[in-house]
């Protein structure tokens, strides 16, 4: 029978370049080798399971290969790289200071410091987890660092630099590791997979990556768990079940029932979630997670931020569109409430339940969304046509008609902000709308035609508001392809002033950004017109004055600078409750 290796052992790098995720930190070492510029310590720091020692011995075992490539790597079939290569090389020492470090285990090993190495030029002495030596250990081992044998290089690694005394760090080379991106370990874990015959699926494997954490080793070997738990068919409920993670499915599920607020099947879904034995604040703070997730979705410059697969990318795109950046700050806010509120209730599902209840009592008056509805923001002029004559300030209106027409969310036609706009601008809607769309039809037929009718073939002018013109700004922005991220950066930093009727102006302080800005004018106003409803929407740009552009000079000044460059870091800031510190 075939021997079984855990697939970090089998899988460990042999060369530089196998060595995954620390590209620019293999490259300077093989550098150093390739030029003769060896120091006489190295500091190897970062994450558990990043390759550390991994490098650690591939660097010992390429200052020794008897035919060194030209690039710094071994050759890996001279008599030393074979003696490496089967673990009976005498010119490495491995010290795991974690369990070995006392003085004793320190002497025994300047012992062998003094032996030259038999073949090959170099011994190496890894001192694995060096922030562990006690404090004599170490004075004991700081005289053999200041002044080694030519013969000898040591290599001290940890996971806590911080730890490392200041005699030590000015003795060593320092190098940093990096933690492992999600990315990276599902790649690797898809080749171990298709170099071991599995199949897996890229969710599943990311599942893996984020439980690792960061770290290499870890992933492979809770891959193998999952390797012999699923048969070698890894899939994501598979693992998902087996690392007792709840599946996305479920808050994808949840925000979806937030969004047409239905209540009933959130605590449905919460009810199945408990059944499943997973735990209600648990649950709450994946919930949490999402709506970051959602929120982080919704601007293509922080989209990075979500270590996941494609696919997964694309489905929390997909919903991060349906829902509005102040809903996912109010959902977090609760779920933020929910956890603190979690720990000392003792009917902790009933906290759980109220924080889902208000979470679906969100979207009642602000349904996610209100932009793309073309039938619901073209119904109120129309029914207030009809109901011209009972036309009453302050009073909301369209209440009448909403029972008679299908509008998908009625109720919030009759909330206070969207009947305070209809009362403030009803003359100049009427006049324009009867005007150019009306003819000789009756106000019956055109009601309609409009229901068909697409929103960009509108023609009325409707008076800009500084609301919806921000809005439609933002969702424009958002929309820009990868290609303009920078000046879609740009763009969200600047404020669109309305200067008339039609009329937009927006002040830059660089002359470059008004070029930039020219050239996506005709785009930009094509997109905005028809959301704004207004034919003659145009933009201009202005070059600041210098002097007008203001100085700044504390983090409090900074702050209300971000605040007035974009107003929604300020309602952030109050639904978090956050404090200037
Ligand atoms: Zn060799």
């Amino acid at each position: 029978m075939e021997e079984y290796i855990v697939s970090a052992r089998k899988y460990r790098p042999l060369n530089f370049d196998a060595v995954v995720g620390q590209r620019a930190l293999t490259a300077t070492l093989k550098n150093a080798i390739a030029s003769g510029k060896l120091a006489h310590a190295y500091l190897f720091c970062g994450p558990r399971g990043v390759g550390k020692t991994t490098c650690a011995r591939i660097f010992a075992k390429a200052i020794n290969c008897l035919t060194p490539k030209d690039g710094g790597d071994a050759c890996g079939q001279c008599e030393s790289c074979m003696a490496f290569d089967q673990q009976r090389s005498m010119n490495i020492h491995e010290l795991d200071a974690a369990s070995n470090n006392s003085v004793e285990d320190i002497r025994e090993l300047t012992k062998q410091v003094q032996i030259p190495p038999q073949i090959g030029k170099y011994k190496v002495f890894i001192i694995d987890e060096v922030h562990m030596l006690s404090a004599s250990a170490f004075n004991a081992f700081l005289k053999t660092l200041e002044e080694p044998p030519s013969y000898v290089i040591f290599i001290l690694a940890t996971t806590e630099k911080h730890k490392i005394l200041p005699t030590i760090l000015s003795r060593c080379q320092v190098y940093d590791f990096q933690r492992m991106t999600t990315q990276l370990t599902v790649d690797h874990l898809m080749y171990v997979a298709q170099k071991e015959g599995y199949t897996a699926e890229p969710e599943a494997l990311s599942l893996i990556a984020e439980k690792a954490d960061g770290g290499m080793r870890d992933a492979l070997s809770i891959f193998d768990q999952m390797v012999s738990f699923t048969g070698g068919n890894i899939t994501y409920e598979q693992v998902a079940k087996n690392l007792n993670v709840l599946s996305t499915e479920y808050y994808f599920q949840l925000v979806d029932y937030f969004l047409v607020g239905n209540v009933q099947s959130s605590l449905l879904l919460l009810n199945d979630v408990l059944n499943k034995g997973f735990d209600g604040g648990n649950f709450i703070n994946g919930l949490a997670t999402h709506l970051r997730n959602l929120l982080v979705s919704q601007d293509a410059v922080t989209l990075p931020l979500l270590e996941m697969s494609d696919k997964m990318r694309n489905k929390y795109q997909e919903q991060a569109q349906k829902c509005k950046a102040k809903f996912l700050y109010q959902a977090i806010k609760l779920c933020n409430d929910c956890d603190q509120a979690y720990r000392t209730s003792r009917n902790k599902r009933l906290q759980v339940e109220i924080c889902l209840i208000q979470a679906t009592q969100l979207t009642e008056d602000d349904i996610p969304g209100a932009g793309r509805r073309p039938a619901r923001t073209l119904r109120p002029i129309f029914t207030k046509l009809a109901a011209k004559s009972q036309t009453t300030a302050g009073s909301p209106v369209v209440a009448p008609q909403t029972a008679a027409t299908p509008a998908p969310q009625p109720q919030h036609l009759a909330t206070p902000a969207t009947a305070k706009a209809n009362v403030s601008e009803p003359k100049v809607i009427l006049r324009k709308v009867s005007f150019k769309r009306f003819g000789g039809k009756t106000a019956e037929k055109t009601d309609n035609n409009i229901q068909e009718t697409p929103v960009e073939e509108i023609t009325t002018n409707k008076p800009l508001e500084e609301i919806s013109l921000q809005e439609n700004w933002f969702a424009y922005v958002n929309s820009l392809p990868r290609e303009q991220m920078a000046i879609a950066q740009r763009m969200r930093m600047l404020q669109p002033v309305i200067t008339g009727p039609s009329s937009v102006e927006i002040t830059v302080n660089s002359p470059q950004i008004i070029n930039e800005l020219n050239n996506l004018k005709t785009d930009l106003e094509h997109y905005l017109r028809p959301r704004l409803q207004n034919s003659e929407l145009s933009f201009s740009f202005e070059l600041a004055e210098q002097e007008a552009v203001q100085r700044i000079y504390s983090k409090q000044e900074h702050l209300l600078e971000l605040e007035r460059m974009n107003p929604s870091l300020t309602n952030l800031i109050k639904e978090l409750q956050l404090e200037f510190d």
